[in-house]
């Protein structure tokens, strides 16, 4: 019997209802063996939160559309709360050069693996007055042994077998320290992964000058949220980066991008990266046909600018990108 699985699915802020609306019109094309189980955005509202929590943790999967988090206000981030509340300790986030993008560099094929559950995300901030706050960044051996380990079992399946841990044990010796203490622990029982350290800065200065020379980046929480956005400029930009975030009982797949006010409510999103974390949902489901059917109708409109949105330079709209996908199918 063919697989049928339920997916938890909040369309978020912004634009997320307009590329979460997108996303339900392509999976059904394609036939995809999914039914949504939806829910309202939690910003402001806790008990629908605690629902979403429940649901994902019931049903193991959710997409999740953008969320919009008050700036130096309001409660915790919504985005790191269900993190840490389903326990998805992994960030994945592909970022593969497109043809028919114009950007700076063709051939990028990066990996990006970040620590999601603590570091400087863990929002433990206190206020000492006089003008004076303290901010806590935690890391355990625990969480770094276990993001290294799955950064290094998914550099060994890649052809490339490299990965480059990005830190910043110059400056912050015990927490970074430790981070890499754990990478190098890991490092050694995958010989066959060539293994680099390199510091978070040069880092940034190597990616923008050559970024072919890297293949899996590893990071902790705060760096890798800043990072993945510079990769994702490498590419053509937010609207074509997804992510996973993985955890041991539960997934949560969502695109990179914010909740992109300036242009909400203008039909002129591109739903791309809301898409292609879809394509991810469906491969971690093991549904590798449907995956790449999704993801090569994606890769096949991307260039077409009566079809594509402004960002990618087209004159198309969220619909019409939509639309071609569907059709390219
Ligand atoms: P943003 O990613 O929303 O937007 C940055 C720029 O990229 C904007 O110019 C926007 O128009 C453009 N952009 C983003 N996605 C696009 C798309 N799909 N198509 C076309 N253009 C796109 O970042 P921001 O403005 O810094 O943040 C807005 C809000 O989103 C904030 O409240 C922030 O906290 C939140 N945010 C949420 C998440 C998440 O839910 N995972 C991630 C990042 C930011």
């Amino acid at each position: 019997m063919k697989p049928h699985f339920i997916v938890t699915l909040v369309p978020g802020d912004g634009i997320g209802p307009e590329i979460a609306s997108a996303l339900v019109k392509v999976f059904q094309a394609a036939s995809v063996p999914i039914t949504w189980d939806p829910y309202n955005s939690p910003t402001d509202d806790r008990s629908t939160l605690k629902a979403i929590v429940e649901s994902a943790r019931k049903h193991r999967l959710m997409i999740k559309g953008p969320l919009a988090t008050p700036i130096a206000e309001g409660p915790r981030s919504i985005n790191v709360t269900l993190r840490s509340a389903l326990g998805l300790y992994a960030n994945v986030r592909p970022c593969k050069s497109f043809a028919g993008v114009e950007s700076r560099w063709d051939g990028v094929e990066l990996l990006i693996v970040r620590e999601n559950t603590e570091g400087a995300y863990t929002g433990i901030e206190h206020d000492r007055g006089q003008g004076k706050v303290e901010a806590v960044k935690i890391v355990t051996a625990a969480a770094s042994m276990r993001i290294a380990e799955y950064a290094f079992r998914a550099a060994s399946h890649r052809p490339r077998r490299t990965l480059a841990v990005a830190h910043k044990a110059n400056i912050m010796k015990k927490a970074d320290g430790l981070f890499l203490q754990c990478c190098r622990e890991v490092a050694r029982k995958y010989p066959a992964v060539s293994y680099r350290e390199i510091l978070v800065d040069n880092c940034c200065l190597q990616l923008v000058l050559d970024p072919q020379q890297f293949d899996v980046l590893l990071f902790q929480n705060l760096y890798g949220d800043i990072v993945s956005d510079l990769c994702a400029g490498l590419i053509g930009g937010l609207g074509l980066a997804p992510s996973a975030n993985i955890g041991a009982e539960c997934a949560m797949f969502e695109a990179v991008h914010g909740s992109a006010p300036d242009i909400a409510g203008q039909g002129i999103a591109n739903p791309a990266a809301l898409i292609l974390s879809g394509v991810l949902l469906l491969r971690h489901v093991n549904l590798h046909r449907e995956a790449n059917r999704i993801e090569q109708a994606v890769r096949s409109v991307i260039g077409h600018r009566e079809a594509t949105t402004g960002d990618l330079g087209g004159n198309g709209t969220t619909t019409s990108f939509t639309n071609a996908v569907i059709e390219a199918l």
